[in-house]
């Protein structure tokens, strides 16, 4: 079954972008997802194709128009009915492996990218849109976003990584950091590989990779470790 991606965006010029090169690249020509990056504008209703207004209350930038938006979601559900609708906003649920995993496994996914302020806050209830974020920062539009979901979800679509393990291990596979890599040269600026590595010897290989992974993620990510430790007990 192919993974249907449909971007809605003012510019769908910035699609496949770097989604045409490499894995990605390779999984579209071969047809394991497909794309469709499809005009905003197109759903203007005046005749000069607006997308966006003045915020309700004032204030600075422009807000992009809950009845051009709706007919752009209702254009792309028809063509993929039941398919889940995400729209790329600071204010959304922050991203996770766990939710990528599940939309890589569904049907596809509607990506709707905001520009200017962002959007008129009813689209989001009156079409069950799911608002997602990608950060704790603030991009010019959703395009980068949305390139950032889909490349995330097609890595995971069967037979686009190379092996299928590679995927397992990740980080957050396992509510954790993965461990450290190392490759040739042995020694490099007076710096080496740890021994453990060079040992031949699986276990400790594998109970040292175990001990970095828990380590760098309780020193660099408390609050992943807070949640696995919580989810342990
Ligand atoms: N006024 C908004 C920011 C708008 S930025 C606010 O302060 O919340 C313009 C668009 O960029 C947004 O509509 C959204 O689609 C996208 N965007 C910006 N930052 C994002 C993030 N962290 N995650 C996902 N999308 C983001």
């Amino acid at each position: 079954m192919t993974f249907a991606a449909t971007v809605l965006t003012l510019y769908p010029e910035m699609f496949p972008g770097p989604l045409g090169v490499s894995l990605a690249g390779r999984a579209l020509r071969e047809e394991k997802w497909a794309l469709d990056a499809v005009q905003i504008r197109d759903f203007a209703i005046d005749k000069h194709r607006t997308v966006d207004d003045t915020p309700a209350g004032g204030g600075a930038g422009m807000v992009l128009r809950v009845d051009v938006l709706a007919a752009a979601v209702d254009h792309a559900l028809a063509a993929h009915p039941g398919c889940p609708v995400v729209a790329m906003t600071p204010r959304g649920k922050p991203l996770t492996q766990e939710r990528v995993r599940e939309l890589a496994a569904g049907p596809g996914v509607i990506v709707l990218c905001g520009r200017f302020e962002g959007f008129d806050e009813r689209i989001f209830a009156g079409r069950r849109v799911e608002e997602v974020s990608v950060g704790d920062i603030v991009l010019s539009g959703g395009e980068c976003a949305a390139l950032m979901l889909l490349d995330a979800c097609i890595r995971l679509l069967p037979g686009v990584m190379g092996a299928p393990s590679s995927g397992q291990e990740e980080s957050f596979e396992n509510g954790l950091l993965e461990y450290p890599h190392y490759t040739r040269p042995v020694e490099w600026e007076g710096r080496t590989i740890p021994e453990v590595l060079r040992s031949g010897d699986h276990a400790k290989i594998a109970e040292w990779r175990k001990r970095r992974s828990e380590d760098d993620t309780r020193s660099r990510r408390p609050d992943l470790w807070e949640r696995h430790v919580g989810a342990r007990v």
